[in-house]
């Protein structure tokens, strides 16, 4: 990630993460609405397929897949909030109009790097460090209920905690 795309990010995340306020876990549905974004539930034609963003002249709807686990549809719309916070291009627009997220992807070890810095932005928006941190502990050192508190699958949170140097 170049200087100028991390610094981005990180005053983005400060951004959704003010509008979602001091809670956890953090709300990537009202975070959404409050961009003014329309989240839809939707079933894809590939079962690969977990979301997607589209931008049709500044209208901009985020599907995600309706049958997926609570955890799971969070992820995926911090995800595509993260691809609508740092990779549209200046005329607000995707390169194709829209975004598509397989879950493929998913993995931290996807080597498409838009695909990584959507991950990490999500991960950032879902489980903001110093939280994570202070809360480690608090949780008696349980995945599992780090998991439940945030919210987030407990691979999301395994991965967030080595990511952290944590585990
Ligand atoms: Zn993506």
């Amino acid at each position: 990630m170049t200087p100028t795309l991390l610094n981005n990010k990180k005053s983005k995340v400060k951004e959704y993460l003010k509008i979602n306020g001091d809670g956890i876990p953090v709300d990537p549905f009202l975070i959404a609405e409050k961009l003014g974004i329309t989240v839809r539930e939707a079933e894809f034609n590939s079962d690969r397929i977990s979301g997607m963003i589209e931008n049709n002249h500044g209208k901009v709807t985020i599907y995600i897949r309706g049958s997926d686990s609570a955890s799971r549809k969070r992820f995926t719309l911090a995800h595509e909030l993260g691809h609508y916070a740092l990779h549209m291009n200046n005329d607000n627009t995707f390169v194709d109009g829209y975004e598509i997220f397989e879950r493929s992807d998913f993995s931290n070890y996807t080597d498409r790097q838009k695909e990584k810095e959507a991950n990490n932005f999500a991960a950032d928006l879902l489980m903001p460090a110093e939280r994570v941190k202070k809360m480690w502990p608090e949780c008696l050192y349980s995945k599992e209920l780090m998991a439940a508190k945030f919210k987030v699958s407990l691979q999301a949170m395994d991965i967030r905690l080595s990511m952290l140097g944590l585990v």
